[in-house]
């Protein structure tokens, strides 16, 4: 069952059963889709129509890795949440995240949530490399709120999905956004094991001051099992740039000679830390 929204209602809908069967996805409808529903007398609707997705966040689905599980559609920001401690910072997660940013269409923004523990800040390598790439960052506490100004104001009007290891403290975030909690609630079903009916919940939350947040279950597990090792240079704007220069066409920068992204890394003019997560990356495709 999927609640969909329309000029200020929300109204039970079931989905045509042919539009299950139209889309390559395991998901046929998502968070944040658009529809065309039709009504019944009784008040509830079916949903006869999805429009075109401007964006996506999706994972592999569960026993079929081809088939993709959207969790989210037309959302226009991906938060990358990260804590300086406890958990510690991951930053091949964060490249992780950016990548699936990219495929995905959203806007990435950085978070990094428990200031207040002190200790080793956030590391000034990692603040210029994103910096040069355009990546917002933002340095908060959700426990004491210092930082979270800001963060809503970025967060105003727009559609945001929330993402990060579990423990970084995501939920406490999404508390402080929204004291008087206006929950909006999706299933997403997974038709791909039949027998089998997986469903996990998604939610898309209203903020007071305008725009959606989604808090995203499971993404954890986050795999770019779309992309092509030989294309994964195409997701590190600043290794792109150089490849031009590197002796062989299509060097794979891992163990090519004359390579000038690693040149650039043994220069200090790449961060070290972007050329692991892409060397950890590769190895993982
Ligand atoms: P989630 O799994 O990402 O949703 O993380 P939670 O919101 O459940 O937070 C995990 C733990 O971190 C909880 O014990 C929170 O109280 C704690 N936590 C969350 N934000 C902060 C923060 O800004 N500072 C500190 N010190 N702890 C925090
Ligand atoms: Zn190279």
């Amino acid at each position: 069952m999927f609640i969909v929204r329309t000029q200020g209602q929300d109204i039970p809908c079931e989905i045509r059963g042919k539009i299950k069967h139209q889309t390559e996805a395991a998901t046929p409808v998502a968070v944040g889709d658009n529809v065309v529903i039709s009504l019944s007398p009784d008040g509830t609707g079916m949903i006869e129509e999805i429009g075109r997705r401007r964006s996506m966040f999706f994972r592999p689905s569960k026993g079929s890795e081809s088939k993709k599980q959207i969790i989210a559609a037309n959302i226009d920001q991906l938060a990358i949440v990260a804590a300086i401690r406890k958990p510690d910072l991951k930053p091949g997660l964060i490249d992780r995240f950016l990548i699936a940013a990219r495929i995905g269409n959203l806007e990435p923004v950085i978070i990094i949530n428990k200031i207040d523990l002190g200790g080793d800040p956030f590391p000034e390598e990692m603040r210029i490399a994103y910096f040069r790439l355009g990546i917002p960052i933002f340095l908060i506490s959700a426990l004491t709120g210092k930082g979270m100004d800001s963060l809503e104001n970025i967060l105003k009007d727009k559609k945001t999905i929330f993402a990060g290891h579990s423990g970084v403290g995501k939920s406490t975030i999404l508390n402080h956004l929204m004291p008087g909690l206006n929950l909006r609630v999706c299933e997403v079903s997974d038709y791909s094991n039949r027998g089998v009916h997986t469903t996990s919940l998604v939610e898309l939350f209203e903020l007071p001051r305008g725009g959606f947040v989604v808090d995203s279950p499971g993404l954890k597990v986050l795999g770019l099992w779309e992309v092509a090792r030989e294309q994964l240079d195409q997701y590190y704007p600043e290794f792109i740039e150089l490849a031009g220069q590197c002796r062989f066409v299509g060097c794979s920068h891992t163990h090519e000679p004359g390579c000038a992204v690693k040149k650039a890394v043994d220069e200090g003019l790449i961060p070290a830390f972007r050329y692991r997560s892409y060397q950890t990356i590769y190895d993982s495709l």
